[in-house]
């Protein structure tokens, strides 16, 4: 409160005039009353579906944003990407023996593709199980303990660190298993590698994602096991040999053309400087992607809609980014590095919203200590729904990442994050799980921060 204060009581120090945060007030309470987002993302999720790179909902997404966009005036261009085509097969697994079994009998472990994972045999392979909890007990296994066996990392995500509110790092702490997981266990000769799901799903279900393989080792299957079906297999290891039976017929087609949606606001006195909204538009294909990251899409089409709407023209161009195969690679961003190499000194700043569509408390920004001071006034707009935090991150979005990495400064919603890694990659990352309330709050600091640093009279300290 006092730093905000003496930021508004600093005379021509503040980087926004009475006018300009009344604007800004009258974007939050449109943002907060307006159906717009919810409704887009309900088609998003229940009309188009989920949306992985190179599939035909992926596309028909695109064509539907760049529409919707145009009709509210911006201008539109699609910029071409090249991305991942993988396809989902048959993924099931069956123990088949083990300790105690009664005879003629098989348990059924419930469990999904890693994205991006190559195929078992059509008919499956059958292997005998390792478990180790993580990388350490992994490397005191006796040379050869994993060669030719199904290697499972039962990593723990930390539900704990997530019910008290910090999922990021619960997920941080996790997720390297997934991503290193089948290169590490193909090293040591596995033929297949299971993670434990990486998420704080409750109710059996697995939580998919991107794994990395490396031309370096052989590449071998790769899932991701529920909680559940982790636990079990570790207490029946514990007590002698376990056989498993894996089967997962995904398929990698030949890479697919794909675009990054674009829809520039216009600048009105920096018609070439450039802030950008973004959210990214493929999700996993297990669920429609509805908090992942539909609603990061649709938060950031509300934000030109509303200065649509209200008719109100920043200095800057406010550029919304709708990122293609964020999940898979970010290829999406990567094409946009290439293709605006010579122009990210007129980046000004990005948002990206990738984090659901909760609570948010404030915004994550990352560059400059300055920030901060220079953001008072814009958190004094957000109090009023509990989003005056200014939280300094290292990353505010992957898509963003690289812009952030040239200097660019970045930001992003504080959403609260205590349940999203429940359904992150599941199954039930679907429409229901938004709470429009929290929706329109995140639209509310998307618009009103997407103004402030476009129309603010220098640009955000960098
Ligand atoms: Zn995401």
């Amino acid at each position: 409160m006092l730093d905000r204060l003496s930021a508004l009581t600093a005379g021509g120090k503040s980087a926004w005039n009475p006018g300009q945060l009344a604007t800004m007030e009258r974007l939050r309470d449109a943002a907060l009353n307006d159906p717009y987002a919810l409704n887009e993302l309900r088609h998003l999720t229940g009309n188009i579906g989920p949306r992985l790179s190179g599939s035909p909902q992926a596309e028909q997404a695109v064509y539907y944003v760049a529409a919707r966009m145009s009709a509210l005036g911006a201008e539109v261009s699609l910029e071409k990407a090249t991305v991942p085509h993988w396809v989902r097969g048959v993924e099931t697994a069956e123990v088949i023996s083990w300790p105690g079994q009664a005879q003629g009998t098989t348990q059924k472990v419930v469990l999904t593709a890693l994205g991006g994972s190559v195929a078992t045999p059509a008919e499956g392979l059958t292997a005998e199980v390792v478990v180790v909890n993580d990388w350490k007990q992994l490397a005191a296994l006796p040379p050869g303990a994993v060669k030719g066996k199904i290697l499972l990392l039962n990593h723990k995500f930390d539900k704990e660190l997530a019910a008290v509110g910090d999922g990021g790092a619960a997920y941080e702490g996790a997720v390297v298993y997934r991503g290193a997981g089948p290169v590490t266990g193909a090293r040591l000769g596995a033929a297949a590698v299971l993670v434990r799901s990486v998420g704080g799903a409750d109710f059996r279900l697995p939580h998919t994602g991107e794994t990395i393989y490396s031309d370096a080792v052989p590449i071998i299957p790769a899932a991701a096991v529920t909680a559940e079906d982790a636990d079990l297999l570790s207490y029946l290891v514990s007590q002698g040999p376990v056989k498993l039976h894996l089967t997962l017929t995904p398929q990698t087609l030949p890479d697919a053309s794909s675009y990054n949606v674009i829809a520039d606001w216009k600048g009105t006195e920096h018609p070439e400087q450039v802030v950008i909204v973004s959210g990214h538009l493929d999700s996993w294909d297990l669920g429609t992607g509805a908090i992942d990251d539909g609603a990061g899409v649709v938060v950031s089409m509300q934000a030109i809609h509303l200065l649509s709407q209200l008719g109100i023209h920043p200095r800057r161009i406010v550029r919304f980014i709708a990122w293609m195969s964020e999940e898979e690679g970010s290829q999406g961003a990567a094409a946009y590095m290439a293709d605006h190499k010579d122009d990210i000194a007129n980046h000004i700043s990005a948002i990206e919203s990738d984090l659901g569509a909760d609570h948010p408390s404030g915004i994550y920004y990352s560059g400059k200590p300055e920030l901060a001071q220079w953001l008072q006034p814009v958190s004094g707009v957000l109090d009023s729904i509990g989003a005056e935090t200014l939280a300094a991150s290292t990353e505010t979005g992957a898509d963003i990442e690289d812009l952030s990495g040239k200097g660019v400064p970045g930001f992003a919603p504080v959403q609260d994050s205590r349940t999203y890694f429940n359904y992150h990659h599941t199954a039930a990352d679907t429409f229901d799980k938004i709470d429009p309330r929290h929706l329109n709050e995140n639209a509310a600091v998307m618009a009103v921060l997407a103004y402030a640093l476009a129309d603010s009279a220098d640009p955000a300290p960098r």
